[in-house]
């Protein structure tokens, strides 16, 4: 029995459709470009994975809050912010035949269209802010963009949030919420698209002491990956060089992991000085800076940001524990030369946690079965099935990633048990009914 991870984008996209984790958006009418839907299995990845940044963020943290402000606000603070005026993000060359635009630091050949041969423009800046108009009436509408970073939203409430919790600096400003930008190189199924979600944290310090504070959360993001279960082999720092940088940061760091279409950016952890809170101070008017009533200092704190992708983040859980394995794993594969997918996919994300199958439909197999999934239902997000033999039932949960399965069989209605079998090791292990919920609070934790 061989195991790989393999590196087929192409398995790993049909096997997300198929399974229920994702969906291209508007399929029927052949897709919407750079668009994507999560399934019933990806929308509870996702959440998990959102679940498990908030709980790492702010609930284990004393001095992180959290917020969630609006996608639309007001175009002035995109003026303060640069992103209108230094035209946002990314330098563009333009085929001059196809007039196709890319990155060029994503082009070996920085001359030529990769797509036509065709000669390529210099550098140019191009906007990649969503426009829209807010009003009921289009023509006296007002424009207004989508937001194109949620951290905006964060400088927006910088302090209504410090004074409404009374927070001293250093503290920190947590958001999860829906992120767009015009790509030009969109691509590599959920990589980079054009709507996506951003999990955004913004720490405010003393620029005094934001060294500690950049070395800390650093260390802390690379942490999170690593804890749940990413191989550590293919995750590494890469810090940016002064033409990497964007317009508001003075440091940066990238957590790099190595995808099946190469190398590239993950999560970003930025210096971003007193950029934004002075540049939207004196576009306001309103004064920004933070008054230190032990030192007397009034100054613009200077901020440490850690910038994650949540669906780039999912693609990447996913990715890492995706395994194909030839040979009949689960012994229902016919052949040698046949695959078993398995997700070995750490358990604080797996998308159910528990599934539960009677051996038989037959109802003094069947009904005992249910009231355990009812009684579990309540705690986990689980699921019953109780069509096929028990080894593909096995096996389709070993593709979803499921850590345990519970097997209702002929002997439980007589010794009050169940088997749990191991997604990981494929160990079986005979458990009291009345002790489950005791055992999974142990093996699943909250
Ligand atoms: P890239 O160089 O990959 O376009 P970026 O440097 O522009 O990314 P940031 O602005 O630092 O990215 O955004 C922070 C994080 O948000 C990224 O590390 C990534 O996880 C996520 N992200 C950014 N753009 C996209 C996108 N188009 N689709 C999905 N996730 C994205």
């Amino acid at each position: 029995m061989a195991k790989t991870k393999e590196n087929s984008m192409e398995k790993f996209v049909s096997f997300c459709k198929r399974r229920g984790f994702i969906f291209q958006s508007s399929e029927i009418y052949g897709g919407f470009s750079s668009c994507y839907d999560y399934g019933p299995l990806g929308v509870e990845l996702k959440n998990n994975v959102k679940r498990a940044w908030w709980r790492a963020m702010v609930q284990e943290n004393r001095d992180i809050v959290g917020l969630d402000a609006s996608i639309l606000m007001s175009p002035k603070v995109w003026q303060a912010s640069g992103h209108l005026t230094e035209g946002f993000a990314d330098p563009m060359v333009e085929c001059k035949k196809c007039h196709k635009r890319f990155r060029p630091d994503h082009l070996e050949d920085k001359k030529r269209c990769p797509e036509c041969g065709g000669e390529l423009t210099g550098a140019r800046q191009f906007n990649l802010m969503m426009k829209t108009s807010v009003g009921p009436v289009e023509d006296t509408a007002s424009e207004a963009y989508l937001r194109a970073e949620t951290c905006q939203g964060i400088y927006m409430n910088f302090e209504n949030v410090r004074d409404s919790m009374r927070l001293k600096i250093p503290f920190g400003i947590a958001q999860i919420g829906k992120a767009f930008r015009n790509e030009i190189t969109p691509g590599n199924f959920t990589f980079r698209m054009r709507e996506f979600e951003q999990m955004e944290m913004q720490y405010f310090t003393n620029p005094k002491e934001k060294a500690r504070h950049f070395k800390k959360l650093k260390e802390a993001r690379l942490k999170w990956y690593l804890d749940l279960g990413i191989e550590k082999k293919k995750l590494k720092f890469h810090e940016q060089t002064p033409d990497e940088l964007a317009h508001y940061s003075k440091a940066a760091f990238d957590i790099e992991y190595e995808f099946p279409f190469g190398v590239d950016e993950l999560e970003g952890i930025h210096d971003r000085g007193d950029w934004d809170l002075s540049n939207h101070s004196e576009h306001s008017k309103q004064d920004l800076r933070y008054f230190d009533d032990q030192t007397k200092e009034k100054y613009f704190p200077h901020v440490i940001e850690t910038s994650a992708g949540a669906d780039r983040a999912a693609l990447t859980f996913l990715l890492d524990a995706f395994s194909v394995v030839h040979g009949g794993r689960t012994k229902t594969t016919e052949s040698a030369k046949e695959e078993e997918f398995v997700l070995k996919i750490d358990k604080r994300l797996a998308p159910i946690k528990v599934a539960i199958l009677p051996l038989s439909k037959k109802p003094e197999l069947a009904k005992p079965a249910q009231e355990i999934f009812d009684e579990l239902k309540q705690e986990w997000q689980i699921q019953y099935d109780e069509t096929g033999s028990i080894g593909r039932r096995y096996r389709r949960q070993d593709e979803i990633g499921t850590p345990y399965c519970v097997t209702f069989d002929f002997d439980s209605p007589k010794d009050k048990a169940v088997t749990v079998r191991d997604r990981d090791t494929m160990e079986q292990e005979r458990v009291k009914i009345d002790e489950l919920k005791i055992y999974f609070r142990e093996k699943l934790g909250d």
